[in-house]
């Protein structure tokens, strides 16, 4: 069989696959393939698929499964597959790096000195010890992140209606975690329940100065809304991983917004990450070939 590797792995994960048969990265050869590896960058549409009428199997190095069509996939008998555990740890610490970051103050601090100013007196912190972290989603990532959020001395809430427990945070209503987060911490699929949550009338119910953190889906925030809450200052920062689109287009409102604090959608690019990806996918191509 045909791999087609389309999207960035670990450089180690060509050798490692060819016991299953013969591995590419030409994107030419999508109608050869009868697995295609993808992280997000490719789109598995309907035109994708129809492109490639030896495609058996389709894994998403990854969590989200929102770049390819999986109903569509159904109608043809193409398998999907993801990697959801792999990816915890490396979205979890960006998320633990973009609140801390915040509240140290240390993207201000670097900016201010590379700039040839010593701003001592201005740059008043704020320590995460004491304060309430409010996960919204309270699945694999919230879970790490809750962890790394208690030894910092946070208290933990999280709201996620389908749940009936967690092991990590103390599962509150909706209402309650935006009355009493100082962060708010978005790690939640992208659904027609979660788009836009992040609106106007949610951000009303939040704290006065509350601090916004995004590594789950950018489509969960209303962007102009959220922009708007930050030049007023009823949020104080919003730090974030995700993007409507990958990049945000030129006219983002959130790129000229006040203290936004973002990265380019790095969440799972670790070493490690791609490492604990390609032992994912080794074992699914295995149990792939074994049943073929
Ligand atoms: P997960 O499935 O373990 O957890 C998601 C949780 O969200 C679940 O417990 C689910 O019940 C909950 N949920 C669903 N709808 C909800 C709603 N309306 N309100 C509140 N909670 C709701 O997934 P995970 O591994 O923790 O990943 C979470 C998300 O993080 C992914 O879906 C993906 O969008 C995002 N992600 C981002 C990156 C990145 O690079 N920044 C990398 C991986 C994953």
């Amino acid at each position: 069989m045909l791999i087609l590797i389309s999207d960035a792995f670990d450089k180690g994960l060509p050798a490692t696959l060819a016991r299953f048969g013969e591995v590419t990265d030409d994107k030419a050869r999508l109608p050869e393939a009868t697995v295609v590896l993808v992280r997000s960058k490719t789109k598995c549409t309907k035109e994708y698929m129809d492109g490639a009428p030896q495609l058996k199997l389709i894994i998403r190095g990854g969590v989200g499964l929102d770049n390819v069509d999986r109903e569509y996939a159904k109608t043809k008998g193409i398998i999907v597959k993801n990697t959801p555990a792999a990816s915890s740890i490396a979205v979890a610490e960006l998320a633990m790096a973009l609140m801390s970051a915040i509240s140290a103050r240390v993207i201000e601090g670097h900016m201010t000195m590379a700039n040839g100013q010593w701003a001592k007196k201005e740059l008043k912190r704020t320590e995460l010890y004491g304060k309430t972290l409010g996960l919204i989603g309270a699945g694999r990532i919230a879970s790490e992140v809750a962890k790394r959020a208690k030894a910092f001395g946070m208290n933990v809430i999280a709201y996620d209606p389908y749940l009936k427990e967690s092991d990590y945070a103390r599962l509150v209503p909706m209402d309650e975690l935006l009355a009493s987060a100082d962060y708010v911490s978005l790690h939640t699929p992208l659904t027609d329940e979660t788009k836009g949550m992040i609106n106007a009338d949610a951000i009303a119910k939040m704290k006065d100065g509350v601090v916004i953190i995004n590594s789950g889906r950018g489509k969960c925030i209303n962007e102009p809304d959220l922009a708007a809450a930050l030049r007023d200052g009823k949020v104080r920062a919003f730090g974030t991983d995700v993007w409507f689109s990958d990049p945000p287009p030129a006219d983002c409102p959130l790129l000229t917004a006040p203290n936004v604090f973002m990265t380019p959608h790095i969440g799972a690019e670790t070493k490690e990450n791609l490492l604990r990806i390609g032992a994912e996918v080794e074992k699914i191509i295995e149990s792939f070939a074994a049943s073929a």
